[in-house]
């Protein structure tokens, strides 16, 4: 199946159904390794500032913990619903799978916009949640992170009604401040992520150790990334936030774009560079494009314009699948959503990994151990497309399906 309308469960599961053809891996087991293993709906009564009552509807899907706990995001979004967090929750399967890491895939949700609640209804939301699902949840059973809508806050809340619960927990949640036991380096590492394997393939493909760069989306994942790219050579010559875009030939800027931003400056405001449109900036002339904003904004309109030679997919799903085989006809390389924000989850197992031990380590420690986490990841990808002749997607997911199969053979589940 292909086509900008495919739903992100469908294109998941047709990326894993071409890895398992691909590995020849029998017909049934698909389900073993596609299916969710658990799933919970809960209504949640909370009562508003006003004296109402309203019941908002959550929802955890734990897709598959043979490899490791479930551990995935919690969205706070009026769109969220159990399909949309079962698409997500297998996305982190694999994730975790590919970057090795021991961990399974799972994600959470409330139907609810976060913005609209005030902030004890969203406490007193936050917390009806968890106790919902606390007993499913666990330092060695499933840890959340937080999503869209969600942050650091969000977990530290959560953390504090589980406590209540089970005692003094802060593993239970990754993406935590820093003074309740949250990691250096958390924020800045999906983009840091993503770099550092832009970086990798720019080089594998030719470009060199300096590309243009262009980053749709400057928030979280993609200002980090920009950061990163000008840290390691690279010159970024176009961003973008949801108003729209700037563009310098010449290379923006970054460190007094981030000044500006964090003065209050609106990105439309910043001196430099000449505004474009989200769209014009996706056909711009760069050798990297780093779609870090949204899901399904290269399709198959606007794939035969794109002029980059290499796509960082920093955002899940930026790609359609219809796109995606017009961009490989035509010879772009797309670096997987599953690889190029793998860092966000890496950290967060640095960040489990040091409350079990209760010992923090330095940002330079977290920084070189997600160094060293992304280039395996990327080096696995890249030999496997060019011993097998396949895209980058296409050998991520044979590599993580290949390594679940494997899981679930050792431990003899089926026996
Ligand atoms: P964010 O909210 O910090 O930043 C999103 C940016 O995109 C903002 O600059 C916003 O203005 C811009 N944007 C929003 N809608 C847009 C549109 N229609 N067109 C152009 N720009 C638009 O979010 P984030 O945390 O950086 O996440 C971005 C993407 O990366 C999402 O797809 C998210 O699921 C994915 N992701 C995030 C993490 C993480 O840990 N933050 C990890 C992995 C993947």
């Amino acid at each position: 199946m292909a086509g900008d309308d495919m739903q992100m469960l469908e294109a998941t599961v047709a990326c894993v159904n071409a890895a398992i053809a691909e590995l020849g891996i029998r017909d049934d087991m698909r389900d073993v390794i596609i299916e969710p293993w658990r799933e919970l709906t809960a209504g949640l009564p909370i009562r508003m500032d006003d004296g109402s009552v309203k019941v908002f509807q959550g929802y955890r899907s734990q897709h598959n913990a043979t490899r490791g706990p479930f551990k995935g995001g919690i969205r706070f979004h009026p769109a969220a619903d159990l399909a949309h967090t079962r698409a997500l929750a297998m996305l982190m399967t694999f994730k975790s799978a590919l970057v090795n890491i021991p961990f399974g895939g799972a994600k959470g949700g409330i139907q609810v916009d976060p913005r609209k609640l005030s902030e004890r209804e969203l406490i007193s939301l936050t917390r009806r949640y968890t106790r919902s699902i606390n007993h499913i949840l666990g330092v060695s059973r499933d840890i959340p992170a937080p999503d869209l809508g969600t942050n650091s806050q969000t977990m530290a809340w959560i953390m504090d009604e589980y406590s209540a619960i089970h005692g003094y927990t802060p593993g239970i949640v990754t993406g935590k401040p820093v003074e309740l036991g949250g990691s250096e380096g958390r924020n800045e590492s999906p983009g840091r992520g993503a770099a550092i394997v832009g970086r990798l393939a720019a080089r594998d493909l030719g470009i060199g150790d300096s590309p243009t760069v262009v980053v749709q989306g400057y928030g979280q994942v993609g200002s980090s990334a920009a950061r990163k790219f000008v840290e390691d050579g690279a010159k970024v010559v176009a961003v973008s936030d949801i108003s729209g875009g700037l563009y310098n030939k010449n290379g923006l800027d970054i460190a007094t774009l981030d000044a500006f931003l964090a003065d209050g400056g609106a990105m439309a405001d910043f001196h430099d560079g000449e505004r474009v449109t989200n769209e014009e900036l996706l056909e711009l002339e760069a050798d990297v494009l780093v779609p870090a904003a949204i899901e399904g904004v290269i399709t198959s309109e606007n794939a035969g314009d794109i002029k980059a030679k290499l796509v960082v997919e920093g955002a899940n799903q930026p790609t359609t699948p219809g796109a995606d085989e017009i961009l490989a006809d035509r010879g772009i390389k797309v670096l997987p959503d599953i690889l190029a924000n793998a860092g966000g989850v890496v950290v967060s197992y640095f960040e489990w990994a040091q409350n079990i031990q209760q010992f923090r380590w330095g940002l330079e420690r977290v920084n070189n151990e997600l160094e060293q986490t992304m280039t395996a990841g990327y080096n696995a990808v890249h030999e496997h497309s060019q011993s097998h002749g396949v895209t980058y997607r296409s050998s991520a997911y044979s590599i993580a399906v290949e390594r679940l199969m494997r899981a679930i053979e050792l431990r003899g589940f089926l026996k």
